[in-house]
């Protein structure tokens, strides 16, 4: 896969120059700096707000995770980004600077390697845990360990991007796309149930939605994804000062083995207006349309905050499926699939929210041409 992200843009007298397939996070900002580099976009997704995997997002910006000489630049450049976005898009994306603590059980010692992170973070003792965050429960956990975090409603981020986009005359259009439209292996546009559309390039930012298009029109999916679940609540009175998640996450475990039983991460997060994120269960099944049991799914997250965050285990929400795309951590799926000229991913990030906006950028500039050395390491 790897050596096949070459890019070839080509121009020609179809009627768009990019096709973007998708408007969760990743389809919308890479929408927006495309049309901002003057070309004819038009954006596709199959609902104007879908339950899709950017709308039950915690909106972390992991901005330490870098582990990478790629991943380390994206990093730094999407906290910036971030920080100056709300400006940019003119729209408030909530973006705040906050402590993200990853929680170590009573009796466990943190086994996970964090130190090779770009941003190393801090081990704080329960005393000093308690003081960042005094919901945590003394009784169950040893410490926490610190990283200085960014957080944005990942929502009004998206239709952020969406309406920029739109402003700066990129066509947006509510159509699901069925199939891509292919000559022999040339990917000439889409498919929707009201239409045919052609493009130049297509590109499939439809999230863990991109196996199925991919596969319906024929072409092998190096795209992976897992269903996920997630309390979310109405806004309430309390609030946390941090972002919480387990030291151990065991999601990537999940990604690496495929054949787990679904399992728990222990999160919650909440928003500045007042509702909570609570989650968050992983689980394998290869059919998209798949729906995880919703009750036993409601009653683990629920116990698992009893364990950690007693006061918010009761706080009333609803459970909300979504599906996530991912692949290997270190290597988004970004650029032309060689072997079907014309189509293009743009997905499969593990930080998503932090490393696809700059990406999308880079991508962008690419496309007009302008090549930059983050392609050397996009392919090393
Ligand atoms: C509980 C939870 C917490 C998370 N927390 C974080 C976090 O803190 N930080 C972080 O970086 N990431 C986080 N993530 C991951 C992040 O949310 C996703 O990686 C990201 O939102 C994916 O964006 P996307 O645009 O690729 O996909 P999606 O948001 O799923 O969007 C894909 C879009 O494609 C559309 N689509 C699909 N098929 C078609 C079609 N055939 N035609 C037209 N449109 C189509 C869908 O309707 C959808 O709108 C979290 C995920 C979950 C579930």
């Amino acid at each position: 896969m790897q050596s096949s992200l070459k890019f070839s843009p080509k121009s020609s007298g179809n009627n768009y120059d990019w096709i973007v397939i998708g408007a969760g996070i990743t389809g919308a900002c890479l929408a927006y700096e495309l049309v901002k580099q003057g070309l004819k976009v038009l954006l596709l997704d199959r609902e104007l707000t879908p339950p899709n995997a950017t709308r039950y997002s915690y909106g972390g910006l992991a901005y330490w995770y870098g582990t990478t000489p790629l991943t380390r630049q994206l990093c730094a450049e999407g906290i910036e980004l971030h920080r100056n976005l709300s400006d940019e898009l003119d729209a408030n994306t909530e973006f705040r600077e906050i402590d993200l603590l990853l929680t170590i059980p009573k009796g466990e010692v943190y086994q996970q390697d964090y130190d090779h992170f770009a941003i190393k973070p801090e081990l704080l003792d329960l005393d000093q845990a308690l003081v960042k965050e005094p919901r945590l429960n003394p009784e169950a956990i040893a410490g926490v360990l610190r990283f200085p975090h960014g957080q944005i409603n990942p929502l009004a981020t998206t239709q952020a991007y969406q309406r920029a986009f739109s402003r700066l005359g990129g066509e947006f259009k509510i159509e699901g796309v069925s199939q891509l439209k292919r000559l022999g292996n040339s990917i000439d546009g889409v498919v929707t149930s009201q239409n045919y559309y052609s493009a130049a390039n297509t590109v499939v930012c439809a999230g863990g939605f991109s196996v199925a298009l991919l596969q319906r029109s024929g072409i092998p999916y190096p795209v992976n994804f897992t269903h996920s679940q997630v309390i979310v609540t109405p806004p309430v009175d309390i609030r946390l000062q941090s972002l919480i998640m387990p030291a151990s996450l065991q999601r990537f475990q999940l990604e690496k083995d495929q054949n787990l039983d679904p399992l728990l991460d222990v999160g919650a997060i909440s928003f500045p207006d007042g509702h909570f994120l609570l989650g968050q269960i992983s689980a394998i099944n290869s059919d998209p349309e798949a729906i995880l049991d919703s009750i036993e799914g409601e009653t683990r997250i629920r116990e698992g905050i009893r364990a950690i965050l007693p006061s918010l285990a009761d706080l009333p929400g609803t459970l909300y499926n979504c599906l996530v795309a991912f692949a290997d951590p270190n290597q988004p799926l970004v650029g032309p699939l060689e072997d079907y000229p014309g189509l293009h991913l743009f997905t499969g990030f593990t930080f998503t929210l932090v490393l696809a906006p700059p990406l999308a950028r880079h991508f962008a500039l690419r496309a007009i041409g302008n090549i930059e050395p983050i392609w050397e390491l996009m392919n090393a």
